[in-house]
């Protein structure tokens, strides 16, 4: 039976009108389950509208009430994890243990979110001037957007929200169109946990939808999560409309193994990365960069030995190191990249096309796949692949592999593994990435740093979570007092001075 899903608006489910739908599929069966609206600029002007209405009167809520709801929905949605993390795996394909990874990453932001009535403090400067003392306040933007892709359809959701709502804001959600039914949950559990009628929606849609809301100028702040040519797309035009954006996009992340690391831990660290869910995370490694030939003779067996071991299979099936990946698109795309791989000459060590998992055979299913010998100029390198693919570039010396790493496109995550401390501290300091790992394939950084790619990766001047998603979802107003028994000084004609 297939399916029907809505909008989450004012507080309820509701149909979509546009008449448009989108299928959403099982990616194990290769069957559409559901099938979702895809709002016109209609339906959401009218979410935009209900959020506006009840944005005033949840900044009003104290922000320590605003945490105790986050609190909340947290338990409830450890409470539902089991039915969550099902619904998450029968849309986006990954194993059950990785949607549980992703919604308990998503949770770890909502927990540091309640604590808002610390992170929302501002200053206060006595004495300024003769009787004058200045003070700043955080106040929230009113109605916020985010707008999330297919590959962590719970934990960017709970990101981007979580933060906004903590400070104030209405916040609206226009999740993947590819698995929507995760953040149509979580939107009924922000409901039960308390947060008022309105301060949270989920709009169904495509591009109609998020051009709509780019347009909409009670929309004052957009965050993105995705590829890089919309990323890069949204920034601009959000920014154009006078909003304040930031777009986190596409990744090629690279891993640096030194002769003197531990090659064992680095192989088993590069499939666990590379592979795992598919390959479809932003922070996934996919260049592995081995640092002299017998680095790479001796790196490359042991993967070799590895990638034969794992086990891709139903996404609920207990012994499945990863599943399928999200669409017959995907699949049709990464196996193009194969097939560049091999008309560039690249060495193709491990071949996942072709792939059959008994009884399920309609799936989109792809193996883990090895090249070796791969050079910067192939598109296997060049582009995000998205998938389970593993490239091998070898590297001459360090220098060659810190080079490669700093003057790709992407600078999302990159990882060295070495022994050797002078070296992974002049990498940490010099590689032209946002996040690094050092013996650490998947560099995700906790709910309370900061999580953001540099260069073609991210747009936009502050991170996601942390310290930094609170100023992004605020805006700072100083106020400057002098109370009237303050002392007289005449008019002033010169412009004042803190001295
Ligand atoms: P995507 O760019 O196709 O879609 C992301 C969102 O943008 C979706 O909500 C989609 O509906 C919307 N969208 C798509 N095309 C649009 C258009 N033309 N105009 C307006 N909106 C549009 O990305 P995806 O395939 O869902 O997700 C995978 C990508 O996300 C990968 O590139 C991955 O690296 C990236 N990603 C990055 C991070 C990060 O933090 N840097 C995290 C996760 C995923």
């Amino acid at each position: 039976m297939v399916r029907g899903l809505s909008h989450y608006i004012g507080g309820r489910l509701v149909e979509g009108t546009s008449g448009r739908f989108g299928d959403v599929f099982d990616p194990c069966t290769g069957d559409v389950q559901a099938r979702v609206p895809l709002a016109n600029q209609d339906e959401v002007r009218q979410a935009v509208a209900a959020a506006g209405e009840a944005q005033a009167g949840w900044a009003g809520t104290n922000a320590q009430r605003r945490a105790r709801i986050l609190l909340k929905f947290v338990d409830l949605v450890n409470r539902n994890m089991e039915e969550l993390a099902r619904l998450l795996s029968s849309e986006h394909g990954k194993t059950l243990a990785d949607s549980k990874g992703d919604i308990q990453r998503g949770l770890e932001v909502v927990e540091f979110a309640a604590g808002a009535p610390h992170l929302l403090k501002g200053e206060f400067s006595t004495d300024a001037g003769t009787g004058i003392d200045i003070h700043s306040l955080r106040q929230p933007l009113g109605v916020v957007a985010g707008i999330t892709p297919f590959n962590f359809p719970a934990m960017i959701p709970l990101w981007k929200s979580a933060p906004a709502l903590a400070a104030g804001n209405s916040f609206i959600l226009k999740p993947s169109e590819r698995d929507p039914s995760v953040p149509l949950r979580l939107a009924e559990l922000y409901s039960e946990a308390g947060v008022p009628d309105g301060v949270f929606t989920v709009v169904n849609g495509d591009k109609e939808a998020v051009d709509a809301l780019l347009e909409d100028p009670w929309i004052k702040a957009v965050g993105f999560v995705g590829s890089t040519p919309i990323a890069r797309y949204i920034y601009a035009t959000a920014a154009a409309h006078g909003k304040r954006a930031q777009c986190f996009g596409g990744a090629k992340n690279h891993m640096v193994v030194m002769p003197d690391a531990d090659l064992d831990q680095a192989a088993d660290a590069l499939v666990g990365s590379g592979y795992g869910s598919g390959g479809e995370r932003c922070m996934a490694v996919s260049v592995a960069v081995p640092v002299g030939e017998e680095t790479a003779d001796r790196l490359v067996a042991k993967l070799q030995d590895r990638v034969k071991g794992l086990r891709v299979g139903h996404s609920l099936a207990p012994d499945s190191d990863f599943g399928p990946v999200v669409s017959a698109a995907a699949k049709e795309r990464i196996e193009g990249y194969i097939r560049s791989g091999v008309d560039d000459g690249a060495a193709l060590l491990a071949d996942g096309r072709g792939l059959r998992v008994e009884g399920h055979e309609n799936g989109f299913w792809l193996g883990p796949t090895l090249f070796d010998h791969v050079t910067p100029e192939m598109a296997v390198y060049r582009d995000e692949i998205f998938g389970p693919v593993l490239s091998v570039v070898r590297a001459a010396g360090y220098e060659d592999a810190l080079r490669l790493c700093t003057e790709n496109p992407y600078g999302n995550g990159v990882a060295i593994f070495t022994r050797d401390g002078d070296a992974a501290r002049d990498f940490a300091t010099r590689v032209d990435v946002g996040m690094v790992g050092i013996n650490v394939p998947i560099p995700v950084p906790l709910a309370y740093y900061t999580f953001g790619g540099w260069k073609a990766s991210g747009f936009g001047d502050l991170n996601q979570h942390g310290a930094d998603a609170f100023r992004f979802y605020t805006k700072t107003k100083t106020v400057t007092t002098r109370w009237p028994s303050g002392i007289r000084q005449g008019s002033s004609f010169v412009m004042p001075e803190g001295s």
